[in-house]
């Protein structure tokens, strides 16, 4: 099936964010699909916690709030949101609209596709061994976006932050987790490691010390993942191994589109923020012109004129008429029908 909308936002960034509301006040609907499991992009992935202290009239402001205040301004404008999933291929129609297909296999399509897609995809570090690839999605998982097949399952879960510890507390409700991490120490924040080492005490779940050394298709749906810690070699035959090593970020599928790129940044006019390619416009990180500034509040200005040419794409016989949001009723209905 393929759903339809006006302009299709890929990343969901804080400027991914603020191109729904300034597309919404133009009556553009859109459909924003991001890699990450969370809206928020940068903000919400590395400095949820940190303050910022340049978004205007923000004393400060930290990351994960000012994604939050996003989600809130857009609301009215009734977004669709598709994430964990990346956009792969685009192709244009015969009726000039685009059709972007992401890899959860969803086909959305639209006038316009708007690339907010800042350094590239979040991705998740891999194991470092080679001859695993066959193993990725069957034995190996590095994203859980279905808990309910780890149900009752062995499981070997590698690392030391959050995702690590969280995924070790939540599962040891359902399957028998054993945690591995490298040292010691861990980056997870406190409160999930105390509740680890109480679920350890609790013989809820088994925690060692080591690092993975290799791992062998055991072709019974089972894999026996060899681990070393010092001199000491161990093996933990289990269905699934959840590797989580923190994520990378990759520009990935945008690089195959023909848009003419300049050190992996995608070239834009100032004027409308579109690319080589008609109706498609690259906003915030990810584009370059001269003078760019990699700030969020560069982002808004550009999500606003970019909003200006999508309003011609979508509405090819209409007149825009250019309105304030303060003197606008209609805007204020709009805005307050939540
Ligand atoms: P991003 O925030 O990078 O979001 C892009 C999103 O697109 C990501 O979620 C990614 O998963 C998704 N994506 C990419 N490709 C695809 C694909 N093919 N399919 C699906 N999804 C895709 N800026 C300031 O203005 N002030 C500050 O004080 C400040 N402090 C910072 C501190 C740190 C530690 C860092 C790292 C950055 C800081 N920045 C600051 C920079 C700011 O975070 C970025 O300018 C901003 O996040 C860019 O927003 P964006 O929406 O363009 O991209």
């Amino acid at each position: 099936m393929i759903e339809k909308t006006d302009v299709i936002i890929i990343g969901a960034g804080p400027v991914g964010l603020f191109s729904i509301f300034e597309l919404g006040l133009l009556n553009i609907s859109c459909h924003v699909i991001d890699n990450l499991d969370k809206p928020g992009g940068q903000c919400a992935e590395l400095y949820p916690e940190k303050p910022i202290y340049d978004i205007p009239s923000r004393i400060s402001i930290t990351g994960q709030e000012l994604t939050d205040d996003l989600l809130s301004q857009v609301k009215p404008f009734k977004p669709v949101y598709h994430l964990s999933q990346q956009v792969e291929k685009i192709a244009k129609l015969d009726s000039n609209d685009w059709l972007v297909e992401t890899s959860m296999n969803k086909s959305i399509q639209a006038k316009c596709i708007v690339i907010a897609a800042g350094a590239g995809s979040f991705v998740p570090r891999k194991i470092p061994l080679k001859n695993i690839n066959h193993l990725e999605e069957k034995n190996i998982i590095y994203a859980v976006r279905d808990k309910s097949i780890l149900e009752d399952k062995e499981i070997l879960i590698l690392g030391g932050g959050d995702s690590a510890l969280d995924w070790t507390n939540e599962l040891s409700k359902v399957a028998n987790v054993t945690l591995m991490h490298r040292r010691k120490e861990f980056k997870a924040s406190p409160d999930t490691v105390s509740k680890m080492f109480q679920l350890q005490t609790d013989k809820k779940i088994n925690f060692f010390l080591g690092q993975i050394e290799n791992i062998e298709d055991l072709n019974n749906g089972k894999i026996n993942v060899i681990t070393k810690n010092n001199n000491e070699t161990k093996s933990f035959e289990v269905d699934f191994l959840l590797p989580f090593f923190g994520l990378k970020m990759e520009l990935g599928p945008i690089a195959n589109w023909g848009l003419n790129l300049e050190e992996n940044l995608i070239k834009v006019d100032t004027e409308k923020f579109e690319t080589s390619v008609p109706s498609i416009f690259a906003i915030g990180d990810i584009n370059t012109y001269p003078g760019k500034l990699k700030l969020i509040l560069s982002g808004f200005h550009e999500s606003a004129l970019m909003a200006q040419q999508c309003f011609k794409y979508c509405f090819p016989d209409k007149k825009n008429i250019f309105r304030y949001t303060t003197s606008s009723k209609d805007l204020h209905k709009k805005l307050t029908s939540l």
